[in-house]
């Protein structure tokens, strides 16, 4: 569902990705671990269309992210392009990014009315389920400043899941939070991702959590992938000297 074909990316003189080969199936759920700066949030951040590649292409669900046809010739995606795909991409990120000014049900209501032109009684209803589904059934009508930090990043998840994303991103979803409102947080996407129909990549520094989670874990360290393999395998059982010491700081 999701392809990286020897992506790079630099920003001026910096390269960040040196060539990222990539192939994650649909429903497949991959963790992607490495230290501050090798480059996980900016693999995030091209899929969802807000870092264009310095080369290399980006595929989702058989679309070339970057790159489309007009006239038989292979031009620079347009932002048209770029919607359509978007459309498929669900994200949650460390910081929760709710409307203050809405309900939380409005907060989930908003895109499937304007983005996807459902109608209103449809957006509510499976608003409410999603909501019912992150637990937060009760507090439809709350606003945003009413919640936990931990009940915020619930109603993020929510309001990505009512779009019925293939791919859905996690980007370090628990690191801003309370270390107590941690574990609610992650039982949440431990549900969503046993419900399995789709792909899940989590940027994430919780081991034990990508150890139960992930089916697949990425090491990217400067800018490359230095390992990659089941959860067991590269948590658990890898020689490889540079991971073992970034895995000792967390475990
Ligand atoms: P962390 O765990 O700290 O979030 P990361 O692995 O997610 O790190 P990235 O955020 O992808 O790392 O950043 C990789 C490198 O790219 C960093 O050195 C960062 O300074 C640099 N970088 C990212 N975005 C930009 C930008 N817009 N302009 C310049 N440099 C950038």
């Amino acid at each position: 569902i999701v392809q990286f074909k020897d992506v790079h990316k630099s920003f001026g003189d910096t390269k960040v990705l040196k060539g990222i080969d990539l192939d994650i199936f649909p429903a497949e759920k991959v963790a992607v671990i490495g230290p501050s700066g090798s480059g996980k949030t900016t693999i995030i951040r091209m899929l969802m269309t807000l870092e264009e590649p310095t080369s290399g292409d980006i595929i989702v669900d058989g679309q070339n992210l970057w790159k489309m046809e007009k006239d038989g010739k292979e031009v620079k995606a347009n932002e048209k392009h770029l919607r359509e795909i978007r459309g498929d991409i669900g994200m949650v990120f460390q910081h929760f990014n709710l409307f203050p000014h809405m309900t939380i049900l409005e907060n989930c209501m908003t895109a499937p009315i304007h983005v996807k032109k459902e109608d209103k009684n449809t957006a509510r209803e499976r608003s409410i389920e999603m909501l019912d589904k992150v637990g937060l059934g009760d507090k439809l009508d709350s606003y945003p400043n009413q919640l936990s930090g931990g009940q915020k990043q619930r109603v993020a998840m929510a309001r990505a899941l009512v779009m019925r994303p293939k791919v859905m991103l996690f980007d370090e979803v628990t690191s801003a939070l309370d270390p107590e409102l941690v574990g609610e947080v992650l039982e949440v996407i431990r549900d969503i991702a046993k419900e399995g129909e789709m792909a899940m990549i989590l940027v994430t520094h919780e081991m034990d959590f990508a150890l139960d989670v992930a089916d697949k874990v990425l090491f990217l360290d400067e800018g490359v992938i230095a390992e990659q393999g089941s959860a067991s395998e590269v948590i658990e059982h890898s020689d490889n000297e540079r991971l073992t010491s970034f895995l000792h700081r967390f475990r």
